[in-house]
């Protein structure tokens, strides 16, 4: 059975697949249950995507199912182990999701994930086109897929799915619900109506729990309506007082914790350790502890941690072989895993170190002792020596933010004959120009002195490595401030199977990859079905001519899945081909992972990137570096739209060749070129050389640099430079020097840069600099900045580079005049950035208020706005109270202050962004006056 079995799933319940067994359980299986795109997305209930034409099952039909639990003991995970395994596609932020929604089921609950290895049934993270759905419980005979897709990456919502995984069906659909909801008929989607079916009374296993509306498995008020406002199902009754929220996605409810713990068996006594460091000991410690007492304490630490387990106390009833009463370590994450020791007696045991991340304690007694009992600490430690052919390594602590000061090493050894891969999944380690502060080394060997394969930090992924023998040693250090999430990579043996007699069964090209292979085709052909063979392309191609067109496969109509074009341009010598995109439309936003262009200079795939492209926006037109250009077009497996249709051509670079004659730079235009000067330089009228000019400047980009005049060369004497830069409004001029070169002196009196908070220099000073130590980054308090640069007469250096950006948030005035708020640099050009957090604290003058009017707002739609928000506070800080809390297009349209200040808070998550907003502030003394005059 293969995992594409989710496919031919016999229905779907929602966002539960079923499978023939499932369905059996159904009455007439001729009748389909409605096959449905999935239902707990962030985007709720309003999917647009197609809903296939089946029939709902009527009410008899599901009667037989059973409730909200499985009830089926196959379906139950084996001592709760549910190994699995996440496919490629996913980025490391969605990985750090998945993990951490694993582990609040494992806090909560005797359930454990683990890396598949060589289990028959385990469950594979992947991304299916029901969207969002999973099996309920163990499906057994090989992988199951729980799909994760584009609008569900959330924590609450993989933690939802992972309900299922486990055996839960939805909460609503238990029999007793009609006692606790009411189900309101009129406001559900046409044809969806089987979704809020319920089970009957004599299928109940009931397991004791009471109706939950906290429960993570309940649907939200408004799931399957017809419009986002019509309810579908509310609470019947108030509790304490209010009527009972429910839907939501943020945790694991007690109900939930309850419900699963019976489902698993889980003991009664002991605990969960996540925790760095952590201690536990024996029910009743140090009082003695009762007969037939049963713990289990699981400490799972970080992958590439290590345990360190210390008895502190130990005082069981003695017997032969520790025959009664004993406490057990084993290394690893289960009741099988290897023994390292089973303790009694009063003998403290010597220290304990697990290979692993993992290690499962026991307590045991058959007898009441009035001994102490135990009690035992543990510490995770980081690095050391790692034997073994694959697996994790994660900086301590990932996905959370590492400690300060570590310092780990790992000494990886894999099997004689390989080498050694590792691949990141993810990287987000402090930055510094030259990695001076936190960084990650990875060095070809077993030491210290092996030559250094990259030294990083910073936020972007390094690429692959691989050793040359069976040794990698990798190094990890934080400093004592500044901590982010760390990293994620893979270890693996290599092997380069490609160089087998059999070309690894490739018809044309075989590619070696870390830790796999794959086969590749001549242009002009793609690769079959099979992955193996290659035929004739129906799109792609070695294109030699000076000019033309290309198109993606089906235009105008829309391309077909899975295709994988590639076309290589190629010119002759000294020329440099430009490609213009004339009407560009794939599916996907600026994540890029699903359907994209990838455009290169050179013809192969590791060349200069010069972009990869998705979505309706066309990009910008493309000139090579060189007289190549490789461009691949790949679509996947759902959602196509139109594609592209380009144009290019060919043209000689003029400033290939000594420069073009030009004295500074050169550029080279279609059909021509032109010469341009460095900053403080303006062109000769001889068109190629440069002379000296004004140099007062006005810069209103987002973001740019900004270099003193002639740089990166020494600058001239006798010179004074003005740059005036601007902003969105709303936002903070952000200046951040890269580099420093200028005569130094205690008060910079001679040369210096002088930088000032508003339009010119009547502005307060932000500070004057020179010498060669790098200032701190500059930040405006407004939406102005203003720069200085003067030089004297003598000592001429290499000057400054500084880079300028927008920083969010701030103290803005609001005042007679009305002003303009974005919440975004770059509004109106691009969606908001993920990750934002920004402050802005809107005073009027004493006295009186502050208004504010949204003229736009499209924030990412959540029920209860749990992803993207924006908050009002009436105050001057966010402890005064919040006006409310808004996502979607539900922001207020006035708002009006009771005292003098309003404070807008906004954040973003890490998916799915959207316009953003803008907003008129002003103060009310303008309407005050108006009233007044009346
Ligand atoms: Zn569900």
């Amino acid at each position: 059975m293969t995992l594409n079995s989710i496919h031919s799933s016999a229905a779907f319940w929602g966002d539960i697949a079923l499978d023939e067994d499932d369905l059996r359980m159904f009455k007439d299986t001729n009748k389909r249950v409605g096959q449905t795109n999935h239902t707990d997305s962030g985007n709720s209930s309003t999917s647009t995507e197609s809903v296939s034409p089946q029939r709902a099952a009527d009410r008899r039909t599901l009667h037989r199912l059973r409730r909200a639990a499985t009830s089926r003991p196959e379906r139950v995970w084996p001592d709760g182990i549910i190994p699995y395994v996440i496919s490629g596609n996913f980025s490391g932020s969605q990985r750090a999701i998945f993990r951490q929604a694993m582990r609040h089921w494992e806090k909560h609950t005797c359930v454990t994930f683990t890396e598949r290895t060589t289990e028959e049934s385990y469950i594979v993270f992947t991304y299916r086109p029901c969207g969002c759905c999973s099996y309920v419980g163990r499906r057994g005979n090989g992988p199951q897929a729980i799909s994760i897709g584009k609008n569900c990456d959330k924590f609450g919502i993989v933690v939802h799915e992972l309900g299922h995984v486990i055996g839960f069906w939805h909460e609503h659909t238990r029999p007793d619900r009609d006692q606790h909801v009411s189900i309101i008929r009129d406001n559900i989607q046409p044809g969806q109506e089987y979704n809020f079916l319920k089970m009957e009374p004599d299928e109940v296993d009931s397991l004791g729990e009471v109706y939950d509306f906290g429960s993570i498995m309940h649907y939200a008020r408004n799931t399957f309506s017809r419009g986002i406002f019509l309810d579908t199902i509310l609470p019947r009754y108030d509790i304490n007082g209010v009527r009972p929220p429910i839907g939501q996605r943020t945790r694991l409810s007690n109900g939930d914790i309850a419900q699963a713990r019976k489902l698993y068996k889980c003991s009664k006594c002991g605990d969960s350790l996540q925790e760095s460091s952590g201690n536990f000991s024996s029910p009743g410690f140090p009082n003695g502890y009762t007969e037939y007492a049963h713990c289990v304490w699981r400490i799972s630490v970080t992958p590439g941690e290590k345990i360190v387990l210390n008895f502190t106390s130990l005082d069981l009833f003695r017997s032969h072989l520790c025959w009664y009463d004993h406490v057990e370590v084993r290394d690893g994450f289960w009741r099988k895993a290897p023994l390292k020791g089973r303790f009694c007696g009063d003998t403290l045991p010597d220290s304990i170190t697990s290979t692993d991340s993992q290690l499962w304690i026991e307590f045991r007694s058959s007898s009441s002792w009035v001994g102490k009992g135990f009690s035992a600490v543990y510490e995770a430690v980081c690095g050391g020596e790692v034997k073994r052919d694959s697996g994790q390594i994660q900086s301590p602590n990932y996905p959370d933010d590492y400690q300060s000061n570590k310092v780990c090493v790992w000494k990886i050894t894999v099997e004689e004959g390989f080498d050694v891969g590792l691949s990141f999944q993810s990287f987000d380690i402090e930055r510094h120009d030259s990695c001076a502060y936190d960084y990650v080394e990875v060095r070809d060997g077993g030491s210290e002195s092996s030559p250094l394969l990259g030294h990083f930090c910073g936020y972007d992924k390094p690429d692959d490595f691989k050793s040359s023998s069976n040794r990698l040693w990798l190094k990890f250090v934080s400093d004592g401030s500044v901590n982010k999430a760390g990293f994620a990579a893979n270890f693996f043996k290599e092997m380069d199977e490609c160089s087998r007699p059999d070309n690894g069964h490739c018809q044309q090209r075989c590619l070696n990859t870390l830790g796999s292979y794959r086969c590749a085709c001549d242009p002009g052909f793609e690769l079959a079905a099979d992955r193996r063979s290659c035929e004739t392309a129906a799109c792609g191609g070695f294109i030699t001519k000076l000019n033309g067109s290309l198109t993606t496969p089906g235009w105008p109509k829309e391309y077909p899945p899975n295709k994988n074009c590639l076309w290589q341009l190629v010119a002759p010598i000294q020329y440099r081909i430009t490609l213009v995109f004339d009407v560009f439309e794939t599916e996907g936003n600026d994540v890029c992972k699903y359907d994209y262009v990838e455009v290169r200079s050179g013809l192969s795939s590791d060349s200069k990137l010069h972009g990869k492209f998705c979505g309706a926006e066309k990009p910008e037109v493309i000139t090579s570096q060189n007289n190549n250009m490789r461009i691949e077009f790949r679509s996947d497996n759902t959602v196509s739209k139109r594609g592209f249709k380009a144009h290019f051509f060919s043209d000689i670079d003029e400033c290939s060749k000594e420069n073009g004659g030009c004295q500074h730079e050169c550029v080279n235009t279609f059909g021509s070129y032109s010469c341009q000067c460095r900053s403080g330089f303006m062109l000769h009228d001889n068109k190629h050389d440069c002379k000296e000019a004004g140099c007062d400047h006005f810069v209103n980009t987002v973001s740019g640099t900004i270099s003193s005049p002639n740089w990166p060369d020494r600058y001239p004497s006798k010179k004074a430079c003005t740059w005036s830069l601007s902003t969105t409004p709303g936002h903070r001029v952000k200046l951040i020097f890269n580099e420093i070169d200028m005569e130094a002196h205690l008060e910079c009196a001679y040369d210096h840069l002088e930088i000032y908070d508003g339009r010119d220099t009547r502005a307060p000073s932000l500070g004057r600099f020179c010498g060669t130590k790098k200032p701190s980054p500059v930040v405006s308090s407004g939406n102005k900045m203003f720069l200085r640069f003067f030089s004297d007469n003598s000592v001429q250096k290499r000057g400054f580079e500084v880079s300028y950006g927008a920083e969010c948030g701030g103290s803005l005035k609001a005042e007679v005049k009305t002003k303009d708020l974005y919440s975004h640099a770059q509004f109106g050009d691009n969606n908001y950035p993920s990750g934002s957090d920004c402050l802005w604290v809107v005073s009027a003058e004493k006295g009186y208020g502050v208004e504010i009017i949204f003229q736009v707002f499209e924030i990412e739609e959540e029920a209860d706005c749990g992803y993207d928000y924006v908050e009002l506070y009436d105050g001057a800080d966010i402890k005064s109270p919040r006006l409310g809390r808004y996502c979607g297009s539900g922001a207020p349209e006035e708002v009006y202050s009771a005292g003098d200040a309003i404070v807008l808070k906004f954040h973003s998550d890490d998916s799915i962004n959207k316009k953003g907003f803008h907003v008129r502030y002003t103060s009310t003394k303008f309407q005050d006056t108006l009233h007044a005059s009346k």
